[in-house]
């Protein structure tokens, strides 16, 4: 009887093409085995319904086993890294990538559990591990939605460094996030949501709390939360949630007057969607309020003085310098359009603060930063979005690809490049395996000059009247031979690329962009005037927030988004490239949600630009294991007499003598100019298990 091996890591599958590939992500699928290794990479595909795999029992399973020794799972990965940390003493990361539902917030949160589950414990340790954990659906109130792709969809960025002791002990975290899609808080797009907490806290606060705001219980009360005509999401429970989001926070260690601050906030939001406005009876440029007494809600739950919130958002103070170069303030009535604008502005801008105010309390009590000699490792955890095309894209789908082709280009630089090169270094024969090399996008989208970031800055901060079309004509000048750039003025011909559209090649597909609201969008303004009100808020946290900056002051143009994006990109580059990394690549099956359904092109498109075969040829082509001359003399010179308990000789003949002694083939092995080389994960744990009969 011959018995049927099955195939668990791609590496390992008898023909390498896309279609071998894909039939075994499909087969294994249609078994409820979502877990696939392309040796350490764990491809993950969402099942989109519970499978029995993720228990206590699955936990201890996995914990301390080797890699091939149980089914491929999540579990394999954060189990690897937390070894690694502990034993290797190095910091790890794990970089969690695929499409908007494809389950990488999930896939996260399983990490977090497991790692929180295999490691030491201690009434102090538990305490660290309950505030970590509930920082999850604490920023999930807050920063995810409903989308039409996913019903919990993160809005935001995240990279989370969670802290080890020397012990493996966790003893802390660090949060960073990046951009928020804020527009959403006044604009969610039709059938989807706003954040979630909007919802929570109408529908789950209790009839005091919801007094004390002047809320009703009613979404249908609230401009914006009536727009895109949801409200509801099915299967989840507002007042559990609202239940459990006060138990987090309550946990992190939020304050009573931190949660006040968070409720009021989110209450001033909802109030301000429903300011009316008009223009005045005697002055048609001018636009008053119509209902002021709820302005009255507002101020007070701001905590500042009414006349100068109305003052705020319908006048700007713009700085007068006249001939004798004395500076005057003096008070401008906004118009309807402006007003409304600036109505838009405060809702979006105060939820963005909030946000960041609420991650950096979330830190506060997370953070171990004492330098009491505990702190020695991270693991950091990265999800973040995945690419975006939709039907129209704008500067937030630029922004999100951008990243994506950032984490690509890390990608290939880990595990692509740096992985021939050291073959290339040592010596070992190779053949190179082409891969695209999308260096070059990057350097279009981010470079000092000529760049379409470079270029938006450049008319973000010239004087005078800026606009979208002069941005694009600048496009058009710089970068209009650049081969992943197109437009209307380069392929006159081509129909699906309107005027006021470009087109980038990205790696994973084209995309064209509107160039409609990126100026607006990168620049980011605040009226002054609001930013003035909320300072003067008698609430410390809102001064927090709302900081009086010299760049208020002066008026001076503050750094554009694309420009903070662009660096905070590079940081956290920076932080990866220095840590040993793990991948877990994401795929979503089909794009209703639904289990069991797995749609072969959608999930072919993922493969490819996820580089997945690229990944699969070059580390078949490979060695999985690799180690100094000396580290591994060292680690198996008690398997022979010859080399026990001092090898004196070449360290090559000493390889050898052990190699040979443990049974290997010349092929399976290969000598590099500093390090050797092993073939098959399988004869890995042969000399591993060896060494531990000993
Ligand atoms: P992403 O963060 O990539 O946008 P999520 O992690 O939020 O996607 O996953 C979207 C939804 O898919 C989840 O809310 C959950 O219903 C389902 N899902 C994801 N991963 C799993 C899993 N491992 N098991 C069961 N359901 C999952
Ligand atoms: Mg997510």
């Amino acid at each position: 009887m011959t018995e049927e091996i099955e195939v668990s890591d791609f590496v390992m599958m008898s023909d390498i093409s896309e279609q071998s590939m894909l039939d075994l992500l499909k087969e294994r699928f249609g078994k409820d085995k979502i877990y696939t290794l392309i040796r350490d990479v764990v491809v993950s595909v969402n099942p989109y319904k519970k499978i029995d795999i993720y228990s206590k029992r699955d936990i201890d399973r996995y914990k301390g086993k080797n890699i091939y020794e149980l089914p491929p799972h999540i579990y394999t990965v954060a189990d690897t890294a937390f070894l690694n940390l502990r034993d290797q003493e190095q910091d790890q990361c794990i970089i969690i990538s695929g499409e908007s539902g494809a389950g990488k917030t999930e896939a996260s949160k399983l990490i977090m559990e497991y790692i929180a589950a295999v490691s030491g414990s201690s009434l102090e340790v538990d305490k660290v591990k309950s505030k970590l954990l509930e920082s999850n659906p604490v920023l999930e109130a807050f920063g995810n939605a409903k989308t039409t792709r996913n019903d919990n969809s993160s809005r935001f960025g995240k990279y989370m460094d969670l802290q080890f002791d020397f012990l493996g002990n966790p003893i802390g975290g660090m949060i960073t996030t990046y951009l928020l899609e804020k527009s959403r808080v006044v604009n969610p797009a039709k059938d989807e949501r706003t954040f979630h907490i909007f919802y929570h806290l109408l529908g789950g606060a209790d009839k005091s709390l919801l007094d004390k705001l002047h809320l009703t219980g009613n979404f249908e009360d609230y401009e914006y939360l009536k727009k895109s005509n949801c409200t509801t999401v099915t299967d989840l429970n507002d007042k559990t949630q609202f239940n459990s989001i006060l138990k987090a926070l309550d946990c992190i260690g939020f304050k009573k007057e931190e949660q006040d601050t968070l409720f009021n906030c989110i209450a001033a939001i909802l109030h301000i969607g429903n300011l009316k406005y008009n223009k005045d009876e005697n002055d048609d440029d001018k636009a008053v309020i119509e209902n002021p007494e709820l302005c009255g809600i507002i101020s007070e739950l701001l905590n500042v003085q009414t006349d100068d919130l109305i003052s705020a958002l319908t006048y700007r103070t713009v700085i007068d310098k006249n001939k004798n170069s004395d500076q005057k303030n003096i008070k401008v009535p906004l118009n309807l359009e402006k007003a409304l604008s600036c109505q838009d502005t405060l809702a979006k801008t105060l939820y963005e603060k909030l946000f960041s105010w609420l991650v950096g309390c979330i830190n506060n009590n997370i953070f171990h930063g004492k330098n009491d000699g505990t702190h020695k490792y991270v693991i950091g955890v990265l999800d973040i979005y995945g690419f975006e095309i939709f039907k129209t894209n704008g500067f937030e789908q630029f922004t999100i690809n951008y990243c994506n082709e950032k984490l690509q280009q890390l990608f290939i630089e880990l595990t692509l490049k740096s992985e021939q090169e050291e073959y290339n270094n040592e010596g070992i024969k190779w053949e190179n395996i082409d891969y695209f090399n999308n260096q070059i996008i990057c350097d279009l989208i981010e470079s000092k000059t000529n760049s379409v970031i470079a270029l938006l800055n450049e008319e973000c901060i010239r004087p005078g009247v800026k606009s979208d079309m002069a941005f694009l004509e600048k496009l058009n000048n710089n970068v209009i031979n650049h081969p992943h750039y197109d437009s209307r003025e380069k392929t006159r011909s081509s129909k699906d690329i309107d005027i006021n559209m470009f087109k980038i090649k990205h790696y994973a597909g084209d995309v064209i962009y509107t160039v409609d609201g990126f100026i607006e969008k990168n620049m980011d303004l605040l009226y002054n005037d609001i930013s003035f009100v909320l300072n003067s808020s008698s609430n410390p946290s809102l001064r927090e927030m709302f900081p009086q900056n010299i760049d208020n002051i002066s008026m001076k143009i503050p750094e554009t988004i694309g420009t903070q994006f662009k660096n905070s990109m590079g940081q956290l580059i920076k932080n990866l490239t220095s840590k040993n990394p793990h991948y877990i690549r994401c795929i979503k099956p089909n794009n209703n949600k639904q289990s069991g359904v797995f749609d072969d092109e959608l999930c072919l498109h993922q493969c490819r630009y996820l580089g997945l075969l690229e990944n699969v040829r070059v580390r078949r082509a490979g060695y999985c294991y690799r180690k100094e001359f000396s580290k591994f003399i060292e680690r198996f010179k008690l398997l022979t007499p010859q080399t026990w308990p001092n090898w004196r000789g070449e360290p090559q003949e000493g390889i050898k003598i052990i190699l040979k002694a443990a049974g290997f083939a010349d092929d399976d092995y290969c000598i590099g100019k500093t390090k050797v080389f092993i073939k098959k994960p399988q004869m890995v744990f042969h000399l591993e298990n060896m060494r531990n009969d000993k």
